[in-house]
């Protein structure tokens, strides 16, 4: 079975707040203390809602509005562990909070599937892609135990080059411009207005970027880190394996035209 990208997104209503226990932060301008792996935020509440939602930002949790778990808190919470909540039974803590990272790599890849999936470019390799995603899919239906022995290093490396192959035929496709600025240190750099559709961005540093009135149409932004780039007016339509995590790490305007598949963040 295909998970629609609406099981792709999270769904905090049906999740038991895995990511404010699960996951560690460090004290920095995305989190306003240091919390451990494992360890309830002070923020949360008992009825797994956050006491400072809707001013993140201004309180310093602004990772947290940044993060996004591709809707892996949810399946946790509802279908590899049933509906029963870390509170309520705190045996499954500790297999939960484990699990949350693993289902969330998992979902990640669907995710870049499902993105291959709904592009005309890319129609030769649906059938393939719908393969990737079921073997991927059931993967994620397996317990907990199961969960835990995958090897999601050997995972990523075996669809990596099927994700390449999608990024090239989507990009060839806008002009036949295969130009790549993959893993390079941009950090703070100008790239105000400049015509980058179809470049390959992957795995480059875009930090604090400044972005403003780019052409990024169908550039290639697979785990480009864009946190605090300036996306103000740019242009990302059909740009390729977009998460929302990225687009929430980052500045825009409402001229910012972003791909169908994220959102546009409610900070902007
Ligand atoms: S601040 Fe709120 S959203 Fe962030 S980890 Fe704490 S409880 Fe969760």
């Amino acid at each position: 079975m295909t998970e629609s990208p609406v099981e792709l997104r999270a769904d905090c209503t049906q999740c038991f707040a895995l990511c404010c226990v699960a996951l560690p932060f460090t004290r920095s301008a995305d989190f306003a203390v240091d919390k451990a792996a494992g360890e309830p935020c002070g923020h949360l509440q008992d009825d797994f809602g956050c006491g400072v939602h809707g001013k993140l930002r201004d309180v310093g949790f602004r990772g947290c509005t940044s993060f996004d778990c591709f809707g892996a808190g949810q399946r946790v919470s509802q279908e590899t562990f049933g509906g029963r909540d870390w509170r309520a039974h705190p045996e499954t803590a500790g297999a939960m909070f484990q699990t949350l990272p693993v289902m969330r790599a998992l979902h990640e890849l669907l995710w870049y599937l499902a993105d291959i999936e709904e592009r005309p470019e890319t129609a030769s390799l649906h059938a393939e892609a719908r393969a990737l995603h079921r073997e991927i899919g059931e993967t994620a239906q397996k317990d907990a135990d199961s969960l835990a022995t995958v090897d999601l290093d050997g995972l990523r490396g075996s669809i990596g080059p099927f994700l390449t192959r999608a990024s090239e035929m989507v990009r060839g496709s806008v002009g036949g411009r295969l130009k790549s600025r993959q893993h390079l240190q941009l950090m703070g750099a100008n790239l105000s207005g400049a015509r980058l559709s179809g470049v390959s961005f992957r795995g480059s540093l875009l930090i604090a970027a400044d972005l403003r009135k780019a052409d990024l149409r169908y550039a290639d932004l697979l785990g480009a880190d864009l946190r605090d780039a300036d996306l103000s007016e740019a242009d990302l339509t059909g740009a390729v394996f977009v998460t929302q995590s990225q687009i929430n790490s980052a500045r825009g305007s409402a001229g910012t035209a972003l791909p169908a598949r994220v959102e546009r963040p409610a900070h902007w």
